[in-house]
């Protein structure tokens, strides 16, 4: 793909960048080992300032920044801003909780024959980033934030679509008063990360992306025998069971499938629902999702924009044809409209089987499909019924119901009663093709770092 800023609502070429020569990135990858040992031997107080001071200009930057996300990748404006306040709030987090997290881990020093004993984190070095362009602050935010706090130097190589929210990511760290090569975007194509994956001053990676980059990624690590954590896709269930409030279930569905314009690992995907409330939770699911406004994202009022690249539209467009030449029940939408720009309705389908594509594979735009069952057990077993295993939404108000979800469902999340989410405070990552890892919270931080066993006599 060209490294280029092009507009999803119009399909217009805004600007485009050369790929870095392999100087430009010989050098930043100096910078980057002359930057972790500076950084290494700041305290976690001066980090955390300078985290605090990124969080500042994220908020000073915010209205220029979610315009320019907008332009890049299609989400409407409200929710690139909330974006831009989002990754503020989790500096601050990392500022607050990075030493804590990372404090010595006491043994029974007796136990070993020691006088003391105890586990110590200390960072890896330069760690690879590769992020995608669905959330392309938020994505790069959750690596960096933890990254720099626990003392490691990042460098991005961020989605081609993207070029100028991941220059401006480049910057921010610097601007916040890091040592230079802290944190540096690598402006490069997909095809030229194994031989940065393979250069010895790089200790890490971390992906977040599709399946077949994971694998690629994951590969290549391997090789050169290094840590990766990887965030893949997802094909998220949203279980209704008879006890739910299917008013407020079907209305959360709704922002569930279609947040990022359907564009979102942890959007719920496959809407599963018992019989006894199947026709109550359609009707009303159906009626919110094709009332949704769909149109310009920087104009008051849309919800729904288009989809970031022509190709993912051709994706959605595919699956849903498929799904309804094998006998798919089209409620709404499932046409894409003519015109400028990559526009795809938020659309329903029911009677899916598992002859469809889209029974196995991720839809990676605003299409629901809805499946109807008979028992709990019926409801669990379709929910696992997928490669993937990222996060599952379960609607029940029987508190032992809860209890049965949250152990039987196949995913590294489960939000019962809401709709699942990332936030600084909890774990986030998958099992199965989903992936490996996680980011976010104590977990988070502590991926990249060398948990070194310490004993003295
Ligand atoms: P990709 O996985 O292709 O892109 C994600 C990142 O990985 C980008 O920086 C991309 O670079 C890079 N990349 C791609 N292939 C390789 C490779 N072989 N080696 C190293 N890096 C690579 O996602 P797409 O944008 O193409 O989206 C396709 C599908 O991926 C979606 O339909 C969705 O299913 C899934 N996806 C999941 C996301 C999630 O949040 N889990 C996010 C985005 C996509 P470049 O842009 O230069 O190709």
């Amino acid at each position: 793909m060209a490294i280029a800023t092009t507009n999803p609502a119009t399909g217009e070429v805004i600007k485009e960048f050369d790929p870095m020569p392999a100087e430009q990135i010989d050098a930043a990858l100096a910078r980057s080992v002359s930057a972790f040992r500076a950084l290494r031997a700041t305290t976690f107080a001066q980090r955390a300032a300078w985290l605090c001071r990124a969080a500042e200009l994220l908020e000073a930057d915010q209205n220029d920044l979610a315009a320019l996300v907008t332009l890049e990748m299609g989400k409407i404006l409200p929710a690139a801003r909330a974006e831009v306040l989002k990754c503020a709030a989790a500096c601050r987090f990392y500022a607050e909780h990075a030493e804590g997290f990372l404090a010595d881990e006491q043994a029974d020093a007796g136990a070993v024959g020691a006088a003391r004993a105890y586990a110590r984190y200390q960072p890896l070095g330069p760690v690879l980033a590769i992020m995608p362009w669905n959330f392309p602050l938020w994505q790069a935010m959750r690596f960096a934030a933890p990254a720099l706090m626990a003392g490691n130097t990042g460098l991005l190589k961020h989605a081609s679509n993207v070029p100028q929210t991941a220059l401006y990511l480049g910057e921010l760290f610097t601007r916040a008063g890091f040592p230079a090569g802290a944190f540096q975007t690598l402006l490069i194509g997909s095809e030229a990360v194994a031989d940065v994956l393979s250069d010895p001053r790089v200790r890490a990676a971390t992906l977040t992306g599709s399946e077949a980059a994971g694998r690629a990624v994951a590969a290549r690590a391997g090789q050169a025998l290094k840590k990766t954590v990887l965030e893949l896709g997802g094909s998220d269930p949203f279980v209704v069971l008879p006890s739910a409030d299917v008013d407020r279930a079907a209305q959360v569905a709704t922002t569930a499938r279609c947040q990022n314009n359907g564009q979102s690992c942890i959007a719920a995907k496959r809407f599963i629902v018992h019989t006894d409330v199947y026709d109550a939770f359609v009707d009303r699911f159906v009626a919110h999702m094709s009332g949704l406004r769909v149109g310009d994202p920087a104009a008051a009022g849309t919800d729904v924009g288009p989809l970031a690249t022509r190709q993912g539209r051709s994706d959605v467009d595919a699956l849903v044809r498929d799904a309804v030449g094998r006998g798919a029940t089209l409620r709404c939408g499932g046409e894409p409209p003519a015109g400028p720009g990559w526009f795809y309705p938020p659309t329903v389908l029911t009677d899916v089987t598992a002859e469809m594509r889209m029974f196995a594979e991720e839809v990676f735009g605003p299409v629901a499909a809805v499946y109807r069952v008979d028992s709990y057990r019926e409801a669990v077993a379709l929910a696992n019924a997928t490669p993937f295993g990222l996060g599952a939404n379960a609607w029940t108000s029987d508190p032992a119901e809860q209890e049965r979800l949250i152990t039987d469902l196949e995913a590294g999340a489960v939000f019962v009663n809401g709709m699942v989410t990332s936030y600084p405070q909890l774990p986030f990552g998958g099992i199965k093709d989903s992936g490996y890892g996680r980011e976010l919270s104590a977990a988070g931080i502590r991926e990249f770092c060398n948990l070194k066993t310490v004993w003295v006599g």
